[in-house]
């Protein structure tokens, strides 16, 4: 799982902030009600945060979140284990799955924190149950609040992001609902419950405070009822004893009056009398006159209750003190002076109340109410025993008095206590009404615990009721998706609807479209086999006409591979033959140009040098004429061949001019040469077919001009050489342009008969361009001239590579030439043009007495024939080259009638270093040995 990225940000400072501000608010707010546990609301806070932010983050917004708990009330481990909650829900539950997240939230508090405060509230509140299982309640309630508000919080807001950088969790419905539905039953119900019981507890609260004033109010008339009564006794009884002057008349009385305000008022506990000297006269009971005698106690003159009675002439109430001589009570002590008829004290009478006499009004009060009666100098007169204050102690006082209102935070046993007072008017007293806080929460504890048990059976009912809610949603759509999962269309067609239990109308109208969707596409499958079915016939009579169509087509191929096996034999054989007819004319061609060539070496009477001429000029044209059917044969059987070497442009263009020069000049004709300055010296180029179609344009514009000029134009532009030969003859008719590159055609037919010509030359011209990339135009007008335009792409080349030789090369006297010729006047020819060059050479019939020939001397050049009798031109060279003396340095040269290409390549195979075609030049022979020679 990859962990998020967390940037400090400001709007993530302020989530921060948002946060802590709104869990230690919510923290802060007092509890509702007061119970032995810890009732909180911020939890959630704490817990969202150890959910959304790495613990570095979370655990300190836990305890700024938490710092709020420690300043209440409540016990130690229940702060420490609400602080402890998200810390541990941060280390263990960040970045965790939705269920992992409820287990180690859940787990945590129910089963490792909650029995630990339950220990601990089992130490401190043994005494109620409740309160002890209230308190541990409250605590956890507060907890999984926390738990609860944190993690929907989280969910609702993050949660559902999470599937942005994590894999989504899967969750089922059923849990989900029940998840949903427990927590804000949960939450809800815990609102509910709080309130009331906080409601509850204000009202028990009002009540027990009404209680209490109203229980002063009467406490401080009855008991001012009681002093004063009590005074009144004592008071009556000093009059009735006032006036006497005879002390046997007073002994009597006295001893009487005594004995019937003690049977009247039985909480006296002694009484006595004493003269005005405070020495004791009478008692009651009589027999303590005795301990007077005996001198314990003869005199009370120092007894305020005496002096004070004495001085003011008016009944007396002391403070509380402690009895002596008479008994040790705790006693209050009542008197009043007994007058003489003139109205001075003679004395008093004293009657002693016991402290123990208040409690009559304690009893009164209902259970958990203690009573308190201090004097004016702040002693306890009476104490209920709850209060634990023994009588003339000094009675509490707080730090808050007076403004202490009703309620005492350290009162007795250091708890808080619910306090009324009030003064009794009558004895300067006060009278405090006190109420253990305690008890008002162990009186609430059942009322809570039962509100609490209710709030978990609510809790408990959410997580069934979500359960149920969610089977309700899930099984129809489980039943759904089982019957879409078994649907079919192509087996299970008969799949029962699932009608039953579908009372969701949401998921009724699913399914009423599943239906119906189903039913389209068992339709569109029905269509889909029945098409199919059409398919299947289709493709069986799609494969029978399959059939019949290929055995058709395998007939007409074989047809026309047999058809086109007796064109290949047709055109083998046309090739052969015209290769057979190329060479029988050559080699008698070659004999009679060269003759001829030979004879004009001498001097020859004029009327012969002319015929010889004639005999000269006719053999060269048939030799250009078969070289045209040649040609083309060759453009047609696509053998012809492309040779780019380095092509002296220049010079091949003044060349073709010298050549036609002569027939140009029979008819008058200027032949200009106009090469642009783009044109470089060399370029790259087959220089044999440019001049060959140079010279048949060249030669079609001298045969059809018959005055004015003939211009052969050059240019070079992007890479293209273009070449125009422009003359000013009879021009061609626009309905002829097309068809005079066709072969064998002519513009007119009365062109042969006039100009003669084969129709090859325009048609060999463009086979030729073809062949080199170009393309060739025409530009004609009949009588006014006709521009012929070729241009062939080319690239620049060195003009330093080519050196044309225009001359007759001088070869060296003492080299050693083999000549293989079968042909005597062939080889004749070639001997003498070697002879008139003063070199010796040796003569062989056949390839065989060739190679015996190399084999025994070392030749520095062989001229080889290629068809011989015995041995072949082809053969005795690979032999030679094999066995020969002087094997690798001879130069062997081809001399061949076979003008094809394929000749050449199996001359160059077998070992041969050049090749020459018949009929023989002396300029060709003579330069292609020098050649070899130079490069040896
Ligand atoms: P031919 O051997 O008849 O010259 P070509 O193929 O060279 O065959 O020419 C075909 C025809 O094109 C010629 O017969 C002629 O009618 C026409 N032609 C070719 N060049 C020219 C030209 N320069 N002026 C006029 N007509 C021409």
């Amino acid at each position: 799982m990859r962990k998020p990225d967390f940037h400090l940000s400001w709007s993530l400072a302020l989530n921060v902030f948002l946060v802590c501000l709104l869990g230690a608010g919510l923290n802060s707010i007092p509890a509702p009600f007061d119970s032995a546990g810890i009732a909180v609301f911020g939890c959630g806070a704490a817990v969202y945060a150890a959910l959304r932010f790495p613990p570095l983050l979370s655990i300190p917004m836990a305890l700024v979140i938490s710092a709020p708990i420690w300043f209440s009330d409540g016990s130690i481990v229940g702060k420490e284990s609400l602080t402890l909650l998200p810390i541990v829900l941060s280390f263990f539950g960040y970045q965790k799955s939705l269920r992992q997240i409820i287990k180690i939230g859940g787990g945590f508090w129910s089963i490792v924190f909650v029995p630990i405060l339950f220990l601990e509230h089992a130490l401190y509140d043994t005494e109620n149950l409740n309160l002890l299982l209230s308190g541990v309640l409250v605590t956890w309630i507060s907890g999984v609040l926390g738990l609860v508000s944190g993690h929907f919080a989280y969910l609702t807001t993050h949660g559902l992001r999470r599937k942005l950088s994590y894999e989504p969790e899967k969750v089922k419905l059923n849990f989900l609902l029940s998840y949903f539905f427990a927590g804000c039953f949960f939450v809800a119900s815990t609102a509910v419950i709080y309130l009331s019981v906080s409601l509850f507890q204000q009202q028990q609260e009002r009540q027990i405070k009404g209680y209490m004033a109203q229980r002063v109010a009467v406490l401080q008339q009855q008991l001012s009822d009681f002093i004063s009564q009590h005074q009144r006794v004592i008071s009556s009884t000093a009059q009735t004893l006032s006036g006497d002057k005879r002390a046997e008349q007073l002994d009597a009385r006295a001893t009487k009056q005594l004995s019937i305000a003690a049977s009247l008022y039985p909480n006296f506990i002694t009484f006595l009398v004493t003269d005005d000297s405070g020495n004791i006269t009478h008692t009651y009971p009589p027999n303590l006159i005795e301990n007077v005698r005996a001198g314990v106690l003869p005199n009370v003159a120092y007894r305020p209750y005496f002096f004070k009675a004495m001085q003011s002439g008016k009944p007396y109430l002391s403070n509380v003190f402690q009895g002596r001589g008479f008994g040790n009570d705790q006693i209050v002590a009542m008197s009043a002076p007994i007058k003489s008829e003139d109205g001075k004290p003679i004395g008093i009478i004293e009657g002693s109340l016991s402290l123990k006499s208040f409690s009559i009004f304690d009893e009164l009060s209902l259970n958990g109410f203690s009573l308190l009666i201090e004097d004016q100098k702040g002693e306890v007169v009476y104490a209920s025993e709850t209060l634990n204050l023994r009588p003339l102690s000094k009675a509490p006082t707080y730090p808050c008095e007076p403004e202490c209102g009703n309620e005492i935070q350290d009162g007795p046993e250091g708890k808080t206590w619910l306090r009324y007072k009030g003064d009794i008017a009558q004895a300067n007293w006060t009278v405090n009404y006190y109420f253990k806080h305690e008890y008002l929460l162990s009186s609430m504890s059942s009322y809570l615990l039962k509100d609490l048990l209710l709030l978990l059976l609510l809790s408990l009912l959410g997580t069934i009721t979500g359960f149920l809610v969610a089977r309700m949603i899930s099984m129809p759509l489980r039943r759904l998706i089982r019957y879409i999962a078994n649907f079919d269309p192509s087996t299970n067609r008969e799949s029962k609807i699932p009608h039953q239990a579908l009372h969701i109308q949401e998921l009724t109208s699913v399914n009423a479209e599943f239906v119906k969707l189903e039913q389209r596409l068992l339709k569109a499958f029905d269509d889909l086999d029945k098409t199919r079915a059409k398919e299947q016939q289709l493709n069986v009579e799609l494969g029978e006409l399959n059939q019949s169509l290929e055995a058709r087509i395998e007939e007409k191929t074989h047809h026309l591979e047999s058809a086109l096996k007796s064109a290949e034999a047709a055109n083998t054989a046309k090739t052969q033959f015209l290769a057979n007819m190329s060479h029988e004319i050559r080699t008698p061609m070659n004999g009679i140009i060269g003759s001829c060539e030979l004879m004009f070496e001498h001097n020859l009477p004029e009327h012969i040098a002319s015929r010889a001429k004639t005999i000269s000029r006719s053999a060269t044209n048939l030799l250009l004429i078969l070289d045209s059917i040649l040609d083309w044969s060759k453009i047609e059987s696509g053998k012809m061949g492309i040779d780019n070497r380095d092509t002296q442009i220049h010079e091949l263009l003044h060349s073709a001019r010298e050549l036609y020069l002569y027939s140009a000049d029979i008819k008058d004709i200027a032949v200009d040469v106009n090469i642009d300055s783009s044109v470089p010296s060399a370029l790259i180029t087959d220089a044999g077919k440019v001049s060959q179609v140079v010279n048949n344009l060249l030669s079609n514009a001298i045969k059809f001009t018959d005055e004015g000029t003939i211009t052969i134009g050059a240019e070079y532009r992007d890479n293209h050489l273009i070449i125009a030969i422009s003359d000013t003859g009879i021009g061609i008719s626009e309905d002829k342009l097309n068809t005079i590159f066709e072969k064998f055609e002519q513009a007119d037919a009365s062109t042969t008969r006039y100009y003669g010509g084969t129709g090859l030359g325009l048609a060999i011209s463009k086979g030729l361009v073809e062949l080199m990339g170009g393309e060739i135009q025409v530009k004609s007008a009949l009588s006014e001239g006709s521009t012929f335009t070729f241009f062939i792409p080319c690239k620049e080349g060195e003009s330093s590579a080519v050196k044309t030789m225009s001359e007759v090369a001088t070869l060296p006297e003492n080299i050693h030439v083999l000549l293989a010729e079968d042909n005597d006047i062939n080889a004749e020819i070639v001997m003498d043009m070697l002879k008139g060059a003063n070199v010796r050479c040796i003569r062989t019939r056949n390839g065989l007495d060739a190679l015996e020939a190399a084999k025994k001397y070392a030749f520095d050049v062989i001229i080889m024939d290629c068809q011989m009798p015995v041995m072949d031109g082809v053969t005795a060279t690979s032999l030679i080259r094999k066995q020969g003396k002087n094997k690798d340095e001879v130069r062997i040269i081809a001399l061949t009638a076979n003008a094809f290409e394929e000749d050449r390549q199996a001359c160059l195979n077998a070992g041969m270093d050049a090749y020459l075609s018949k009929p023989i030049r002396k300029r060709m022979l003579f330069n292609t040995v020098a050649n070899q020679l130079a490069k040896s």
